[in-house]
């Protein structure tokens, strides 16, 4: 279709009217997609590769209208969906395109700001540290810490790591390369998210650079197993340099003991990364306060917005003690970006240069539901996981797994007289019918060795009668299982 403003040119894009129409169309598809989204199967069902063959090889010559775009959307698109915005998505940790959210991307979008430098876009750079310092003060960390969206939470971490390696004195990776720099070595828990590790071989620490420290019975850090891992490193010709603990671990959502962990790096010059990309959001209820313990200490520390606070992905904060050496870490400027003002350039803070403009819609969702409100439904997630682990210790069909710190569940239903390889296989069996219904999705870890089951409760929609539905449909297929 030739829209109204092409030209013998090409087109000047659509017109005021034919955008309104398009846009107005789009956002009542998106109202009856989020009205509908729980009559969708959770987990999508298509195989590998069916999507692909549904769409055209190449790219259409001519322009198509707006509603062939819009069919293919309803046709081709959300079958292939794997519905993260169900209130029945209970797979790793869910999160929510919330109404506010996914207008600030619009607007973001709109706007097509590129905030590399602070005179590129003020605002979205200035926005971006207000929304920041606002998340800061919710959360219960100390004033005066800088802070910066990234994409997620390992891209925080990786630069966060980068900077406490620019802070081992003496070292300067940043001329000299790492050769010949020495064995850096970084500690992190056996429970800790791979992308510390990511990191690390990112940095070129390589895997051997990373040790993992033991966990206690309800899946801590061991402060005592990293101190002596430390001492005996530097025993044998390893540059210990950093700690990278976890507040709301991956699988268990434990949280690690900062206050104790932070004496160590005090003690012994190491940088202390905290990892709270999930359960950094609890620390906005006054009741959970306690998970943020130690972590004012933290030389850098990364929590998601994308994950537990209702703003669509991405969304990642870092925040740092110390941004003069995260600006050291990466700091480069070319002639061509060079610029006059006294004001932050955030370019200088990380590997991108360009950035778009993600602070609206954190802005948004923090606007629209206020603080309390979000409290409130943070507070309700955490209840509807207590909830889903009293039938589970209520239930000699199933066993819990591991402690219940927030929202998340890990389980494992048994059945009298298996050993533990048979209950493994019959639990994977019973994930693999629970989620091919349809109507909830659940995921799996391992917790030492043992094939385990997890309930997240995350989405902004999900009700006490969600949770049921899982457990309704757990039972009965526990009997389907043999
Ligand atoms: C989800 C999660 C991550 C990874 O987050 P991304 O934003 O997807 O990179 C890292 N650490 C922890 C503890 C997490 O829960």
């Amino acid at each position: 279709m030739k829209n109204s403003t092409d030209t013998p040119a090409g087109p000047r894009d659509w017109s005021p009217e034919e955008f309104r129409a398009a846009g107005r169309e789009l956002v009542d598809w998106v109202a009856r997609y989020l009205e509908n989204v729980e009559e969708l199967p959770v987990l999508s069902r298509v195989k590998p590769g069916d999507i692909r063959r549904a769409l055209p090889r190449s790219a259409p010559a001519e322009g198509e209208p707006f509603s062939a775009l819009l069919r293919d959307l309803d046709q081709v698109v959300l079958p292939g969906v794997t519905h993260w915005n169900h209130p029945c998505f209970f797979a790793y940790f869910g999160i929510t395109a919330s109404a506010p959210g996914i207008l600030g991307e619009l607007a973001a979008a709109a706007l097509n700001t590129n905030a590399m430098l602070w005179r590129t876009s003020p605002s979205t750079t200035e926005l971006e540290q207000v929304v920041l310092d606002w998340l800061r003060e919710m959360i219960g960390l100390p004033e005066g810490l800088f802070g910066i969206l990234t994409d997620t939470a390992s891209v925080s971490t990786l630069c966060a790591l980068a900077a406490a390696r620019e802070a081992v004195p003496g070292l300067d990776v940043r001329t000299a390369g790492l050769s010949g720099a020495g064995r850096l070595r970084l500690y992190t828990s056996t429970q800790a998210h791979s992308s510390v590790e990511k990191a690390a071989i990112t940095l070129g620490l390589g895997l051997a650079g990373v040790r993992k420290i033991e966990t206690d019975e309800a899946y801590r850090m061991l402060p005592a197993a990293l101190a002596e891992a430390v001492r005996e490193d530097r025993a044998s010709g390893w540059i210990p340099f950093a700690v990278s603990a976890t507040v709301g671990t991956t699988s268990t959502t434990s949280v690690d003991p900062v206050e104790e962990l932070a004496q160590i790096c005090r003690r012994e010059s190491l940088w202390l990364h905290v990892d709270a990309a999930y359960a950094g959001s609890a620390a906005i209820l006054p009741e959970y306060r306690w998970c943020m313990a130690g972590c004012q200490h933290a030389d850098s520390l990364v929590t998601n917005p994308h994950k537990w606070l209702f703003t669509p992905i991405d969304a990642s904060a870092l925040y740092t003690r110390h941004p003069e050496v995260l600006r050291r870490a990466f700091h480069l400027v070319p002639d061509y970006l060079q610029s006059s003002e006294e004001a932050v350039n955030l370019m200088d803070y990380g590997v991108q240069l360009g950035r778009r403009f993600r602070a609206i819609k954190l802005w948004w969702v923090l606007r629209a539901f206020g603080v309390e409100g979000l409290r409130k439904r943070l507070r309700e997630h955490c209840r509807l996981g207590r909830l889903f682990a009293s039938w589970i210790d209520g239930d000699e069909g199933f066993q819990r797994m591991a402690p219940v710190p927030f929202s998340v569940v890990c389980f494992r239903a048994t059945w009298p007289g298996l050993d533990d390889a048979q209950l493994d296989q019959r639990n994977q069996d019973l994930l693999e019918r629970v989620n091919a219904g349809g109507r909830v999705y659940l995921s799996h870890t391992r917790l030492r060795g043992t094939y385990v089951l997890r309930l997240a409760v995350g989405n902004l929609r999900t009700e006490e009668r969600h949770v049921r539905l899982a457990w309704d449909v757990l039972q009965a297929e526990r009997g389907r299982v043999a």
